[in-house]
């Protein structure tokens, strides 16, 4: 049982009023709010340990750079990476794709290669393909959905030909909340030689990633929805595969030598960190993942599948109320449409309630193409969430819904 009000307390600004209410904060998906230790842990490396790191010889350059590497083996053990040096750090999700999306189509992709996606990806598992698919000439085939907004895995399998190269999908949909079967369908491509990228943005806060048991070649994640700062994000990537791949941007660190005839590339996870890196976000990030390994995931997962179902229940018995997403594999999100009323407007008149629900596409444009609709209302939840705030939203909807 987890003492969801002592949790609470960890995080000042859930105790804030909006418009005179209390806040209830059901926007997790778009970002999670902040621990004290995480903000202190900022706080702290900026006024004691502050020194650019690597090559320092003084005292605070060393200290940062131990931090910034005991930072990254917190992430390698969160995720249980076989290496450290298999997390490259980059400014999150988005550049962590966009990473593999140009070296891998640099190192391995000729035209008419192939990638497999899935029509629920957010935009930035889309785009990055685009780019390389207009520069290159390569080909994206897209995995649809069912009617409960599960892939079709019959589909899935059918898509593979011996032109494809990778497979980029995302582990839990930030639109419907579908846990996909991932580790099936990386096995799936492991049958046919085939490398896979998993976008875990929505699936590392709420499920326990192994990426060793997964077998995945590169599994990527942001910091800010994991409880950690802005700015910084994860890509594990198999050693043999990072080695494999040329450095997405050059510049200071990232180099062994350098001069004007010929420049050598620094071994990893360098290779793949041009620039300053955000040290200070690395240890606020590691003591995020400390501060949810001490609530522990199994933990998490239980109780935030218990509100996913009790919002389940509560939102379903309002009149007109349609939920996109029925999956019996969810996790933490619901995403819905009341009668004819736009999501905008439901959107804006619970947040005069103080209740904060994202609304739109949520940078999944193509599945909001497929399902037909011009975006949704969706609540998603994190473990500092509680039945009570669930049903103020209920509430909220249904006077909401009054004024229509
Ligand atoms: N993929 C998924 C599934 C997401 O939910 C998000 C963020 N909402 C992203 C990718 C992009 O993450 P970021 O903007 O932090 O790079």
């Amino acid at each position: 049982m987890l003492d969801i009000q002592a949790i609470r307390s960890d995080f000042p600004i859930l105790s804030r009023k909006i418009y005179g209410k209390d806040l209830v904060y059901l926007d997790n998906g778009a970002t999670t709010q902040k621990p004290r230790c995480v903000v202190e842990k900022i706080e702290e490396g900026y006024y004691n340990v502050n020194a650019n790191i690597h090559r320092g010889v003084h005292f605070l350059s060393q200290a940062a750079t131990e931090a910034h590497e005991e930072a990254r083996k917190t992430i390698q053990q969160f995720l249980n990476a076989r290496h450290a040096h298999e997390i490259i750090l980059t400014r999150g999700t988005t550049e962590s794709i966009n990473l593999i999306a140009s070296s891998f189509t640099d190192a391995c992709m000729n035209e008419g290669d192939e990638v497999i996606l899935s029509v629920m990806e957010h935009h930035s598992n889309i785009v990055p393909w685009q780019i390389q698919a207009a520069k290159k000439g390569i080909t994206l085939k897209v995995i649809p959905i069912n009617e409960q907004g599960e892939l079709c895995m019959d589909t899935y399998r059918s898509l593979f030909s011996e032109r494809t190269r990778l497979v980029s999908v995302m582990h839990v949909s930030n639109v419907l909340g579908t846990v996909n079967p991932v580790k099936e369908m990386i096995d799936i491509a492991h049958q046919h030689d085939v490398p896979v990228l998993i976008d875990g943005a929505q699936s590392v806060p709420h499920i326990k990633v192994d990426v060793q048991d997964l077998d995945a070649e590169f599994y990527v994640f942001s910091a800010h929805k994991i409880y950690g700062p802005t700015g910084i994000g994860v890509l594990y990537g198999k050693e043999e595969w990072l080695d494999k791949l040329p450095p997405y941007q050059g510049g200071g660190e990232m180099i062994a030598t350098v001069s004007f005839e010929k420049t050598t590339f620094n071994e990893l996870p360098f290779k793949f960190e041009a620039g300053t890196p955000d040290y200070i976000g690395s240890t606020a990030l590691a003591e995020a993942l400390r501060y949810v390994n001490a609530i522990g995931l199994d933990n998490i997962a239980a109780y935030e599948d218990e509100l996913l179902r009790y919002a389940t229940e509560k939102l379903s018995a309002i009149e007109g109320l349609r939920i996109y997403g029925t999956s019996s594999h969810k996790s933490s999100v619901i995403s819905f449409l009341v009668g004819n009323i736009h999501h905008y407007d439901m959107g804006m008149l619970l947040d005069r309630l103080g209740i904060a629900v994202r609304t739109g596409h949520h940078c999944a444009q193509p599945l909001m193409q497929h399902l037909g609709i011009e975006g949704t209302v969706r609540a998603s939840f994190a473990f500092y969430n509680t039945k009570e705030e669930i049903d103020a939203l209920a509430a909220g909807i249904v006077r909401v819904a009054g004024m229509f």
